[in-house]
């Protein structure tokens, strides 16, 4: 089990003061006019954040420097930390409520050929047939659906899965990069016996369950074969991808459970064998003899 890094309640405290929320709004606004030269006087700072109070500018300050904000020569810039606190902000993760949908999408459920649903809500992109199999579930900032169609929406909450995914094979999770559990094992979906992948951050409980095919698209040797034959999987939506169907899938060690995979396009058949933690370990192709 692994503990808290000291200090992680601190980080919270830090930031849970409008004073020093105000100080680093004025610092994103100052990186937005000016990319090349991001930092602010002390003096510019305060007037900015609208303080009047020189000490009591100084006090807040002082509880973000090092922490998100830099001082340099040129004054008092973002740092790392800084930046990416902005980013979640900026992306409403914790502020804006907004939802779309549901909207029916142009698929049919692989489990039971009903129409499929898409919608937003809480945070949650979830698409799911007209009976109840839920086909996609992933969360997505308020702030990123904003302005967007639902259609966009999933169009970037897809990407963002397969980018998750390539992450999580890694053992990095896509969350906290801090480090994952992740293995290939047999799941129930829609009351099936299916080959799935499941991940578990140690550090920040980030969990997700994805069918054990899913993880070809983190395989380049695949994509480039997808390629070859006109077909870019990256830009399906995960849930209808059908090249990596179940019965393209065979278990051929089940402890550690390591699976290969066989796609054929246009008589060129892919063959992977995926180890237990979901990496393409071997690929070969081939084409059927005339
Ligand atoms: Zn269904
Ligand atoms: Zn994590």
């Amino acid at each position: 089990m692994q503990q808290d890094a000291p200090g992680d309640a601190a980080v919270f405290d830090v930031l849970g003061e409008e004073t020093r929320l105000a100080i680093l709004s004025a610092l994103v606004e100052r990186r937005r006019e000016s990319p090349s030269d991001p930092a602010l006087s002390f003096s510019a700072l305060r007037e900015r954040s609208g303080v009047r109070d020189s000490g009591r500018f100084n006090y807040h300050l002082g509880r973000l420097v090092d922490r998100f904000v830099e001082k340099s020569e040129s004054g008092y810039q973002l740092n790392y930390a800084g930046r990416e606190v902005a980013g979640a902000l900026l992306s409403g993760a914790y502020s804006v409520s907004e939802s779309k949908g549901p909207t029916e999408l142009d698929d049919d459920c692989p489990f039971c050929d009903a129409s499929v649903l898409a919608g937003y809500e809480d945070g949650v992109v979830h698409v799911r047939c007209g009976n109840d199999h839920t086909l996609y579930r992933m969360g997505f900032p308020p702030g990123a659906a904003a302005d967007r169609s639902i259609a966009r929406v999933l169009a970037l909450s897809s990407r963002l899965t397969y980018r998750d995914l390539e992450l999580t094979i890694e053992g990095v999770c896509p969350e906290c990069y801090g480090a994952v559990d992740r293995s290939l094992c047999e799941t129930e979906v829609g009351g099936e016996q299916r080959l799935g992948f499941e991940t578990q951050c140690e550090r920040c409980g980030m969990r997700s369950t994805s069918s054990a095919g899913a993880c070809l698209f983190a395989s380049p040797a695949f994509v480039a074969f997808c390629a070859d034959h006109g077909l870019d999987p990256r830009e399906h939506h995960p849930w209808t991808f059908d090249v990596v169907d179940d019965e393209a899938l065979t278990v051929v060690e089940d402890d550690p459970l390591c699976v290969r995979a066989s796609v054929t396009l246009d008589g060129e058949t892919f063959v992977a064998t995926l180890d237990e933690h979901g990496r393409t370990v071997s690929t070969e192709r081939s084409t059927a003899a005339e």
